[in-house]
């Protein structure tokens, strides 16, 4: 039994890069029947609110992931409390008590001396009085977690076998002074807890996930399978902030863009699947094995979204675009048909059929005139079907000569006031021989 889980913190707005994590275990839950958690770390009281919780559960429905639960760490800190108690029952979470300036005072005088500037351990050597007096002046302790300080290895079912030296690593600070957690434990008693048997995140967690099997072991429980994947960045490599409002997903929603598009360009961008339309997340899931994403960057170029998403809407088959048509009063498949392959964004479509309900403009130049006229008089009887223009143009290509533009350009012009637009051919029998004659004349 598979279950992965995502585990955005609510403190912004998700972006594109978020969305590559939270699709990729969506993806690989899909192929397996597995369980997808949605975990909310917000063990940051401070920065994390309800309004950003929202936004996150919105903008994975968006995409169509549906999370079997939802569990959120601030209501686990029982858990948290047991398994910090476990582990300074078994020597391996300390108190120390320095303070900030200290601190940056031993990793200056470290840097000095030529050494990394790595956690002494000096309150290991705390005795019992010392910590007693502490105590009784008030001062608080924050905990660090004792590192084996041997190399972690594991086999990355993405990028392969990982040592991870916790040697050339701090201690690291579990529970802050006022008792709250930091990241790192709680996510290693929720992965146990909830029985996570795939953590599938950014590679910026690497060194944490050998902090974190020390931390599985120390607790007896089971080490997950862990795949790290490469970051989307900007066109430059630049990473993209959760703070980069344009990329915002609700950014990028509201912009017209569809879901299928952006989720696309999200999970394939840095992959050897090529980024092309796919029906529906399913058949990326069928296809996508974590093995074929890149160990290089995957860079993001907006303007392979724009495509992608025209292509998407060029060949999007009625019947999916039905129900977003039915709103608008436009669900007609010969109009969607004739349409789509004009539209960049789907609400185009409301702007396109003017073109077939009106009203226009229509454009007839002077010196066109006579040749309007004699394409008016020459529109053959109804019933019209995708033949009607080349019926048409074939008589008029005799009868006055023209040819190629000089011969489509003014109909065109004439018959929906645009120079660009749908194939004549498909719009003559949606428009019907009056608005034609109405148009012409
Ligand atoms: N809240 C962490 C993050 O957003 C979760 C990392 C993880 O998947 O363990 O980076």
């Amino acid at each position: 039994m598979t279950v992965v889980r995502y585990a955005p913190s609510p403190t912004g707005r998700l972006h594109l890069g978020n969305a590559r994590p939270a699709l990729l275990n969506w993806l690989f839950a899909l192929a397996r029947s597995g369980t997808y958690v949605l975990r909310l770390d917000d063990t940051d009281t401070a920065r994390s609110t309800e309004e950003f919780a929202r936004g996150i559960e919105e903008d994975l429905s968006w995409f169509g992931i549906t999370p079997t639960f939802t569990v959120r760490q601030s209501h686990r800190t029982a858990l948290y409390d047991a398994a910090r108690d476990r582990l300074i029952a078994a020597a391996r979470l300390y108190p120390c008590y320095e303070t900030e300036s200290e601190l940056d005072r031993k990793r200056m005088r470290a840097r000095a001396l030529g050494r990394p500037p790595i956690y002494d351990r000096a309150a290991l050597n705390l005795t019992d009085g010392q910590k007693r007096q502490y105590a009784e002046e008030g001062r608080k302790p924050h905990w660090r977690f004792k590192l084996d300080g041997r190399p972690v290895q594991f086999a990355d079912l993405i990028k392969g076998e990982q040592t991870v030296n916790t040697a050339s690593m701090s201690d690291p600070v579990l529970v802050r002074e006022d008792g709250s957690y930091l990241y790192t434990l709680p996510s290693v008693v929720d992965d146990i807890d909830l029985s996570i048997t795939h953590v599938i995140r950014g590679e910026d967690h690497v060194s944490n996930t050998g902090t974190q099997i020390e931390i599985f072991e120390a607790l007896g429980g089971k080490v997950p399978f862990f795949a790290h994947h490469n970051l989307l960045t900007g066109a430059e490599g630049e990473g993209l902030s959760k703070r980069i409002g344009s990329l915002s997903l609700a950014e990028l929603r509201a912009q017209g863009y569809e879901a299928l598009a952006v989720a696309i360009v999200a999970v394939l961008t840095g992959t050897s699947l090529p980024v092309e339309p796919y029906p529906d997340l399913r058949a990326i899931a069928r296809k996508l094995d974590l093995s074929m994403i890149s160990h290089g960057p995957a860079r993001h170029d907006p303007a392979e979204l724009d495509g992608l998403n025209a292509r998407i809407l060029h060949t999007m088959p009625f019947e999916v675009a039905r129900p977003r048509l039915e709103p608008l009063g436009l669900a007609s498949e010969p109009l969607w048909l004739a349409l789509r392959e004009n539209l960049s964004r789907f609400d185009d479509i409301v702007e396109l059929s003017k073109l077939v309900f009106g009203p226009i403009v229509p454009v007839i130049a002077p010196e066109d005139r006579e040749f309007v006229d004699l394409a008016r008089d020459n529109l053959p009887p109804e019933p019209w079907d995708q033949g009607a223009w080349a019926l048409w143009t074939d008589t008029l290509k005799e009868k006055s000569g023209r040819k190629g533009k000089a011969l489509f350009m003014p109909l065109r012009l004439a018959l929906t006031g645009r120079a660009d637009g749908p194939e004549l051919r498909s719009l003559l029998p949606l428009l019907g021989r009056k608005a034609c004659l109405d148009r012409l004349s």
